[in-house]
C-alpha cells in the first residue's frame, strides 16, 4: 500500500518503521528533520508537507501531540485534505477528544474522504514490537478497511464503535490507569509511614484484591517491580503531562456528558501539581513524590 504518515515522534516513528517493514510504501512528513532522516534512512520517501504526502498515497495516518496539531495538519493550506485525493481514508492515532473527532470526521466527509479515529495504548514498547492495541472508532466498512494497515503495527485491532467511541475507550481507560496509580501510591506511601518493608507490601497487594497494572506491572514504589519506571528514576514510561492532557480530556469531556467524575479531577490536580513542580517530563507513577515524607517533588 501507498501510506502518508505524518508525526514521527516517541509512537508515530517505531510504528512507521513498522509499516516500511511489513513492506507498505511510505511517505512521511514531520516538522522535526531528524526524524525525517531516519525514516528516509530506513527507505521512506520524504515529503515537503502534509499536502504533499498524501498526494498519491492509499492512506493516510496521522500521530501528534493533540487536536490543534491535527486540525492544523489536516485543514492549512498545506494540509492533507488540499492534497488527497476522493475516497481516500485517514486514520488519525493521536489522543484527542472526541468532539474534535467527530469535527474532523464532517471535514473529511465535506472532502469526499472517510476519517477514522484509531488511538493506541501499549506505550513505546508496544510501539516498536508491534503489539499495539487500536481502538478504532468508525462504520464496520471503515473498520475493515483499516484493518490491515494497522495490523502492521499492532495486535489488537478493536472495533469500538461510531466515529470518536475510539477516542472514548482511550480517554475511559486513562482515566481508570491516572486514578489507580494515584491510588496504589497513596496506599505504598501509607504502608512505608507505618513502617511495613514496601516489596512485602507490594507482594500483598499484588496477590490480594488490591491488585491492578499500577501495582503489579508499574508500582511507583522504587524496587517494588524491578522493570518499572519508578526503579529506574521515573524515566521512559509514561509522561506526567501526557497523563495530565489524557486527565483533561476525560474531565472536558465529561462536563460535555453533563457526567461526574470525582476521582478523575481529583487525580488531574495531583498530576497538574506534579507538572506546576517541574516533574512534568518524569513517568506519570511519580506522583507517589507528593506522599513520600522524603519524596521531593
Ligand atoms: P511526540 O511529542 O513524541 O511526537 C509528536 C510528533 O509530532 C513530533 O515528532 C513533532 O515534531 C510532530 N509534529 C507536531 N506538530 C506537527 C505538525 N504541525 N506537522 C508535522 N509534525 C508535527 O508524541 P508521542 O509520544 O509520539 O505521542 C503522539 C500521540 O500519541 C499523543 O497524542 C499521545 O498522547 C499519544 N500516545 C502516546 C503514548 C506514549 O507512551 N508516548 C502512548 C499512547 C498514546
Amino acid at each position: 500500500m501507498k501510506i502518508a504518515f505524518i508525526g514521527l515522534g516517541n509512537m508515530g516513528a517505531p510504528m512507521a518503521q513498522n509499516l516500511l517493514k511489513a513492506g507498505h510504501e511510505l511517505t512521511v512528513f514531520d516538522l522535526n528533520t531528524e526524524a525525517v532522516q531516519s525514516l528516509v534512512a530506513a527507505g521512506a520517501n520524504s515529503a515537503p508537507s502534509p499536502k504533499a504526502a498524501a498526494t498519491n498515497a492509499e492512506y493516510v495516518i496521522t500521530m501528534l501531540p493533540a487536536a490543534t496539531h491535527v486540525r492544523s495538519v489536516l485543514t492549512g493550506e498545506e494540509g492533507i485534505l488540499a492534497g488527497i485525493a476522493k475516497h481516500v481514508t485517514i486514520i488519525d492515532s493521536s489522543t484527542i477528544d472526541p468532539a474534535s473527532v467527530k469535527a474532523f470526521a464532517e471535514l473529511a466527509k465535506q472532502n469526499g474522504n472517510t476519517f477514522v479515529d484509531a488511538p493506541v495504548s501499549g506505550g513505546t514498547g508496544g510501539a516498536a514490537a508491534g503489539t499495539l492495541t487500536f481502538m478504532v472508532g468508525g462504520s464496520p466498512q471503515a473498520y475493515e478497511h483499516v484493518k490491515p494497515v494497522l495490523a502492521a503495527m499492532g495486535k489488537n485491532i478493536v472495533h469500538c464503535g461510531d466515529t470518536s467511541t475510539g477516542q472514548v475507550a482511550k480517554i475511559c481507560n486513562n482515566l481508570v490507569l491516572g486514578i489507580t496509580m494515584a491510588g496504589v501510591s497513596e496506599a505504598m506511601a501509607l504502608g512505608e509511614a507505618l513502617g511495613i518493608d514496601p516489596k512485602v507490601l507490594g507482594g500483598i497487594i499484588n496477590t490480594s484484591t488490591g491488585r491492578c497494572w499500577s501495582s503489579d506491572t508499574y508500582n511507583p514504589f522504587p524496587g517494588v517491580i524491578e522493570t518499572a519506571p519508578s526503579t529506574r528514576g521515573y524515566t521512559g514510561g509514561f509522561g506526567t503531562d501526557l497523563m495530565l492532557k489524557d486527565l483533561g480530556l476525560a474531565t472536558d469531556a465529561a462536563k460535555f456528558a453533563r457526567q461526574p467524575v470525582f476521582l478523575g479531577a481529583l487525580a488531574q490536580q495531583l498530576y497538574q501539581t506534579m507538572s506546576t513542580k517541574g516533574a512534568g517530563k518524569l513517568d506519570f507513577s511519580a506522583v507517589i513524590k507528593l506522599y513520600r515524607k522524603n519524596g521531593d517533588a
